[in-house]
Parts: C-alpha cells; structure tokens; sequence
C-alpha cells in the first residue's frame, strides 16, 4: 500500500474511509464512537479527538435519507 496523495510509504489508514496516508498527509478530526441516551433522556455521545482523516473523504455532520432502500 501506498500513501493516497503521494504513493510514499503509509503511517495510517483514514479512520473515515480507510485511505492509506504517510505522516505528511494525515490529518485529524474529531468522530463519535457511539451515541446513547443517558439519564434524564438526554442524548449523549461518547468522542474522540484526533483521529487520522486522509484528508480527501467527507464525513458527514448529519446522517443521510436513504429512501431507496425502501
Ligand atoms: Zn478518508
């Protein structure tokens, strides 16, 4: 495997997309593990900073309709 951008030698994959990058091209981004609904019914979710983002993908801040599948 080689970096996405620039075909040298991988440190990471994206934590998105799974796109190979080396130390150069990796990024970070803050993603949730999970959500739940904790006491008093309040939504709740459990993150993590700076995980690698290649930089290229998109991850979305909403989820998407997807009617098709119906
Ligand atoms: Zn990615």
């Amino acid at each position: 495997m080689k970096c996405w951008h620039c075909e040298e030698e991988p440190r990471a994959s994206c934590a998105f997309c799974g796109r190979f990058v080396c130390k150069d091209h990796a990024a970070t981004m803050s993603t949730f593990i999970t959500m739940f609904v904790g006491a008093n019914n309040t939504p709740k979710g459990l993150a993590v900073a700076n995980v690698i983002w290649c930089g290229e993908c998109e991850p979305q801040p909403e989820p998407i309709s997807m009617p098709e599948l119906y």
